[in-house]
């Protein structure tokens, strides 16, 4: 009896702690978001990020308050002499918040550190291949992203990416599209929906579509999509979240389901701005 009493005790207290330690980041976060935005870093949108113009005006605010709570949440370390400036910071940011505007978030809550390299960079990890064949071959890499923590970025093909908004590349975009995969614990193109969405919708949409896109990559066809997608439905779902936020026309006009799935989840429709 008395083990139960402490038991339910220390349950409580756990909840208590949860509960308080929420509302204690919700309210530093709008402190940090009530902070004037530095006049260098809009002048760093303006100059790299043309996009951020385009976009309606109550979402550049929003973006603007999501990257400055960004901004003071992740760590950012340059790797192979990268200097780690306002310049990468705001660049990286201001791309990585696009996937959280008006969405329920918590920023990314399994990403502590963003490693920037100066450009493409060789990993060597175990690459399971299919019939379980295993390597560690060398691969040069743009970016990359991982459950444990990191995303890893060129900031060559960064900057280029946030530079050039319609050509439905974004290395940043990508990478963090992989994080919010990773939120439901595996990385495998069902990331936790939005209340309102249906995960046995979402599931047929995009299964159809990944195999469609497999199909033609197998037979040489031409495909809006990048083949790369096709290499399983965590690399789908990040190859159709660049699109969706590059070529949202087109996407919408060739995979208007597709289209309509991410734009549930993504809570934006590009296609108008
Ligand atoms: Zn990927």
């Amino acid at each position: 009896m008395t083990a139960l009493i402490i038991i339910l005790a220390l349950a409580a207290l756990a909840i208590i702690w949860i509960v308080t330690d929420k509302s204690r980041t919700a309210k530093k976060r709008q402190q940090v978001a009530s902070i004037p935005f530095p006049h260098e870093w809009r002048m760093i949108l303006r100059k790299n990020l043309p996009f951020f113009y385009k976009i309606p005006a109550d979402l550049q605010l929003q973006l603007k308050d999501k990257m400055q709570i960004f901004l003071a949440e992740k760590q950012f370390v340059g790797r192979e002499g990268q200097q780690i400036t306002d310049e990468v910071r705001v660049t990286i940011a201001a791309q990585a918040c696009l996937l959280l505007l008006n969405r329920n978030t918590d920023f990314y809550p399994f990403l502590k550190t963003v490693i920037v390299y100066p450009a493409a960079f060789i990993t060597r990890h175990n690459n399971y291949q299919a019939g379980g064949i295993q390597s560690n071959e060398p691969r040069v890499l743009l970016g990359e992203s991982w459950n444990r923590g990191q995303v890893i970025l060129s900031w060559r093909d960064s900057a280029s990416g946030g530079a050039d908004f319609e050509d439905g590349h974004n290395l940043v975009i990508h990478e963090f599209a992989h994080q919010l995969d990773g939120e439901s614990g595996v990385t495998n193109g069902a990331p936790p929906l939005n209340k309102d969405q249906s995960y046995s919708q979402w599931s047929a949409v995009l299964s159809a579509e990944f195999n469609t896109l497999q199909s033609q990559a197998r037979n040489g066809q031409e495909s809006f999509l990048d083949k790369y997608g096709a290499t399983n439905p965590a690399e789908f779902f990040a190859v159709s979240s660049e699109v969706f936020f590059e070529r949202p026309k087109e996407f919408k006009h060739l995979h208007p389901n597709l289209f309509n799935q991410l734009k549930e989840y993504y809570k934006v429709d590009p296609a108008e701005w």
